[in-house]
């Protein structure tokens, strides 16, 4: 392609209205342009980095066996209702009403629309195992859509779903998927890490994230500096410490704490360490109100909680509850005499002569030892923290990097086969429930992700495979013949070898067309500029590690090819 030819709307200044690199970045090099909030066109130059995104996805999905399908956006009510999501979804799901009245909704994933197909399509063990896929737009009313195309309403995702006859074909289903993805992100060209994650809203047993690392990334990743262990922090487990407790165990003792709620006010005002305290929460939950114990110093997980107990509902209590189940006012809750049910956290095992609330305003008690007071059981609701023992290993302990999910995988199980009654007969005429999974990738989110992972003060810094371009073949002065005569000969060179190239053969100043070059990260750039050319020489320059070279013009391309191939096949 030639530049002149291209829409690419650079832009100088950085738009005040992106928070985090990559819509700054996006918008900057013309990849994206904002329509509404948190819907985006895609320009010429995003469009393709997404469009290589999705060949990459495309091929290893085939490698599987998976097969592409393409769905409807609009889907209707009934199927949602059949599954019981359209009360479930919440204002996320965006429903609309047609001339006829009927109800329907923007898809924001296609659960009920591939099971209602397949349940209809599929009726013997025969037509099984078998796995569809699309990559299509959804939509998600986002309650605060930003960072442009990182959480967008409106957004491009590759979406398959497998159906098995039984649990062994659902997990080989799973591993194929499993084993696609890290093909995928791999020819990408990112550095990142699977996860176990939370199943949360789409439902079903078991998952893993892939998540690109950036120290910009929203989520949390923990892992274990010696064992494979690695989750995202709304799961991740913690070990069990044996640490030997100090204090002696005596009576318990009522102190006064005017005023004093918090934790480090608490701790402050009796002069001891904040993991000296026990906190006890009230939740309001579906199943009625809780206690939960936890260590002073730490904070309760509620995703892990709510997967403990099977909750649907989980929220903190109000004080007018508190004051019911307690007896005393918000801050000075106690476990000593509570009638709820107490759940805590592993830690409390390993305390002793520690201090509560005393369920009266101004009244803490210390001295407080585990058999004070009843408790349904010990478990592992709390957030992990760095330093703390791996759940897996006996000599690990976690660490915490920064990362974006762009794939996610779920075994579903019977989830939606049993809600949309989705079937096959065995070979003995006997009808079975379909085992199902499903797996997505934000493609769009991919590309950001990749912008989150590479980029310095100049602009992207994007992997080859899934740069715009893979190089750009500039010349410095598109007024001296012989410049131009060798950058085209270059161009086309390696246009004939497949290599996708860029020739910027506007009439600009030199430092634009490489501020452009940058800004934009196309991966490697060939000068070609008169002082060089006396002497036969290009120079190759390669965005990330911003290393030169001279090479005599009539390699240039092969080198050039040579490097794009290393890229892809690294
Ligand atoms: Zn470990």
């Amino acid at each position: 392609m030639l530049f002149s030819k291209m829409f690419i709307p650079t832009v100088k200044e950085d738009p005040k209205e992106a928070e985090v690199v990559s819509h700054r970045l996006m918008l900057r090099a013309g990849f994206i342009r904002r329509l509404a909030s948190g819907v985006y066109t895609w320009l010429p130059l995003g469009l393709r980095s997404l469009r290589k995104v999705e060949q990459i996805i495309r091929e290893e999905m085939n490698r599987k066996g998976a097969q592409e399908i393409l769905m409807p956006a609009v889907q209707p009510k009934e199927l949602w209702v059949e599954s019981t999501r359209w009360e479930k979804y919440g204002k996320e799901l965006l429903r609309f009403t047609d001339r006829n009245n009927r109800e329907l909704c923007l898809g924001p994933t296609h659960e009920e629309v591939v099971t209602d197909l397949v349940r209809r399509e599929v009726k013997s063990y025969k037509d099984l195992p078998v796995t569809l896929y699309q990559i299509q737009t959804k939509f998600r009313d986002e309650i605060r859509p930003r960072f442009g195309i990182m959480r967008s309403r409106e957004f491009s995702m590759k979406d398959a779903y497998s159906f098995d006859t039984d649990e062994a074909g659902a997990g080989k289903s799973y591993m194929d998927m499993y084993e696609a993805y890290n093909n995928i992100f791999d020819r990408c060209g990112f550095r990142f890490r699977v996860v176990e994650a939370d199943t949360g809203q789409i439902g079903g047993s078991f998952s893993h994230e892939f998540m690109v690392l950036a120290e910009t990334g929203e989520d949390i990743i923990i892992s274990c500096d010696t064992c494979g262990y690695a989750a995202n922090l709304e799961r991740a487990e913690v070990g069990v410490a044996q640490k030997a407790v100090s204090g002696k165990k005596g009576a318990h003792r009522r102190v006064e704490t005017p005023n004093q709620r918090k934790i480090d006010e608490v701790s402050a005002f009796l002069g001891i360490s904040p993991d000296r305290l026990l906190k006890t929460i009230i939740y309001n939950t579906d199943k009625g109100s809780i206690g939960v114990l936890v260590r002073g110093d730490r904070e309760i997980n509620d995703t892990k909680l709510k997967n403990l107990l099977k909750l649907d509902e989980l929220e903190l209590a109000d004080e007018r509850t508190i004051e019911e189940k307690t007896g005393g006012p918000l801050g000075f809750s106690g476990p000593i005499g509570l009638s709820i049910p107490l759940y805590a956290d592993m830690d409390l095992k390993f305390m002793e002569d520690f201090v509560v609330g005393g369920n009266e305003r101004d009244v803490h008690v210390a001295d407080v030892n585990v058999g004070d007071f009843s408790v349904t059981g010990f478990y592992d609701v709390k957030v992990a923290v760095p330093g703390d023992k791996c759940p897996r290993c006996d000599k690990g302990s976690l660490v915490a990097t920064r990362g974006i999910e762009v794939g996610h995988i779920f075994k579903l199980g019977l989830k939606y086969s049993q809600s949309m009654n989705a079937t096959f007969l065995d070979s003995g005429g006997k009808e079975h429930f379909m085992v199902m999974g499903c797996y997505g990738i934000g493609v769009g989110r991919t590309v950001a992700a990749a912008i989150e992972q590479g980029n310095d003060e100049n602009g992207m810094i994007l992997p080859l495979p899934i740069a715009p371009f893979e190089v750009d073949v500039l010349p410095v002065n598109t007024t001296h013949p012989e410049s131009m005569e060798a950058a085209r000969k270059i161009y086309n060179e390696l246009l004939a070898k497949g290599v996708d190239a860029l020739l910027d053969d506007r009439d600009e100043r030199p430092g634009v067309k490489f501020k452009d070059c940058d800004l934009i990260g196309i991966p490697l750039r060939v000068t070609v500029g008169e002082r060089n050319l006396k002497e036969g020489l290009v120079e190759i320059k390669r965005r990330e590690s911003r290393e030169f070279e001279k090479v005599p013009v009539s390699e240039a391309a092969g080198r050039i090819i040579k490097y794009v191939e290393d890229a892809k096949h690294r």
